[in-house]
């Protein structure tokens, strides 16, 4: 079909979860042509992001073409462009290079940035995991203290092996978990003076408890399994502040420390702030219950960088699945506007939610009831559930043969140093760390 012969133009910013289950639901109607615009010509998986950060996976096992994506569709075209500007009225965007695009209809799925709550030092020093970026850089952190310690053991007494995590949700959970199972089995089989005994791990959150949205029984299993692998918590205390090589911790304590892991909250991706649109709970914009903008028609938010309500009027979580969900809807939607027929509300269906905790170690709460499993079974349903969301069939394999590598290898995935500016350290930069002498003890929470 030749351009003009296109009835209705979509433009779809952000090819996310929300992106792309909106253009995949568009893409089958051949009148429709939809521009997908991203940053990045590649659709990241995030909720596998820590395991890339810990050599669990590579970077491509997470990561896919959004060309490859809609190879066989000649209506959907991928543009790779950084949108800085949004008329929402006129339904047009435009780039940071000042191109711009238009459309019938227009959709925000920008998602999600770090959210440092104006933490003093932590979007300079910590590592947020949020992007396929973010993971590489982390990774590469980690794996270059491994190689100074073992040159020079002395640089554990200057936080070498110690792992700062901030947030108990599931991202914070999961590289604890991840970290103290490299500490554990990988890295020990691959640096033959490694001692794990010399690595601390600490994860710290402001509330009074790990993965709040799971029940208490639920609470208590991940705290001991984190504790018995050597993770030390601190709940209830936050990271006041991050130098280039120490944290402050609320308590009071300063550990020495060149690795910030920053899980610790979530706020609209900038372009919310871009758009002109009123700004909600955590800068993001708040949806109609059918997902349009309030008074804009043909604008639609969906995902990460909406505030969607759910049943009981709440603003449902940040997950992908209420992303793709929504995404779809949106398209729907759009659909029933270009036929002249009554748009629907979106009604989210909860299938559960679901954490690793580390090898063997998870925690699922399944069904419309979540009913609860830990352990082994719950760590079967993680691996199944994650692998039929992933994008691509090869994807799906050749991260099914990475898990199986790791359940029964003791040598670790894909330890790859590849981003030398992270793992360069100039260990005379800190003189707070100077001053406070070696790795502060404080009492575990837990
Ligand atoms: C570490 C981590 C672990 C997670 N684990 C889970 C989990 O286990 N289960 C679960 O359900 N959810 C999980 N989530 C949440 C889930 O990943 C998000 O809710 C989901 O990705 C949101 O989808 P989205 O499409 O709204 O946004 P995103 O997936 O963030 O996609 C937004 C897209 O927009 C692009 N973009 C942003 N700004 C611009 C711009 N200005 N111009 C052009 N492009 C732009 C980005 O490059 C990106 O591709 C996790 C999230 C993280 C960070």
């Amino acid at each position: 079909m030749s351009d003009d012969q296109y009835k209705h133009r979509v433009v779809i910013v952000g090819g996310g979860f929300a992106g792309l289950g909106c253009a995949q639901r568009l893409a089958d109607h051949d009148d429709v042509h939809v521009t997908l615009i991203d940053r990045n010509n590649y659709h990241q998986f995030q909720p596998l992001l820590y395991q890339v950060a810990t050599s669990l996976l590579s970077p491509s096992d997470i990561a896919h073409s959004l060309r490859e994506v809609f190879a066989g569709q000649d209506n959907v075209d991928v543009k790779l462009a950084e949108i800085s500007a949004v008329d929402a009225a006129a339904k047009t965007v435009t780039s940071t290079d000042g191109e711009t695009w238009s459309g019938d209809a227009l959709v925000l799925a920008a998602g999600s940035q770090p959210n440092f709550f104006g933490t003093s030092g932590a979007p300079e020093y910590s590592f947020p995991l949020y992007s396929l970026d973010n993971a590489t850089n982390l990774r590469s952190r980690i794996l270059g203290l491994l190689e100074q310690v073992d040159r020079n053991p002395r640089l554990i007494e200057r936080g070498a092996l110690t792992f700062v995590i901030v947030g108990g949700g599931p991202t914070g959970v999961e590289v604890a978990g991840a970290i103290a199972d490299m500490i554990d089995v990988t890295v020990p089989a691959e640096y033959h003076d490694f001692d794990p005994g010399d690595a601390r791990i600490y994860l710290l959150d402001r509330g009074d408890a790990l993965l709040k949205p799971f029940s208490d029984k639920a609470h208590a299993y991940v705290a001991k399994v984190l504790t018995s692998r050597n993770v030390q918590l601190r709940l209830g205390t936050v990271v006041e502040e991050v130098g280039p090589g120490h944290a402050r911790f609320s308590d009071g304590a300063v550990v020495p420390t060149r690795c910030v892991i920053w899980g610790g909250g979530i706020s609209a991706a900038r372009v919310a702030a871009d758009c002109g649109l009123a700004q909600g709970r955590g800068g993001r914009i708040d949806a109609q219950p059918d997902l349009t903008y309030a008074g804009t028609p043909g604008v639609y938010v969906v995902g990460d960088i909406a505030n969607i309500s759910g049943p009981d009027g709440e603003p449902l979580p940040q997950l992908g699945s209420v992303a793709l969900q929504s995404g779809v809807t949106a398209a729907d939607n759009i659909l029933a506007e270009f036929d002249g027929k009554a748009r629907r509300d979106f009604a989210y269906k909860d299938k559960g939610i679901m954490a690793m905790i580390g090898r063997g170690a998870a925690i699922a709460e399944v069904g419309k009831n979540h009913h609860e499993v830990h352990g082994q079974l719950a760590h079967m349903a993680w691996l199944g559930v994650h692998a039929s969301l992933m994008t691509g069939t090869r994807d799906k394999i050749e991260a099914i043969i990475d898990w199986g590598w790791d359940r029964f290898s003791k040598t670790g995935g894909p330890h790859v140093l590849d981003r030398g500016d992270a793992a360069e350290i100039n260990w005379d930069d800190d003189p707070a760390v100077a001053s406070a002498g070696t790795p502060a003890s404080t009492p575990s929470s837990s």
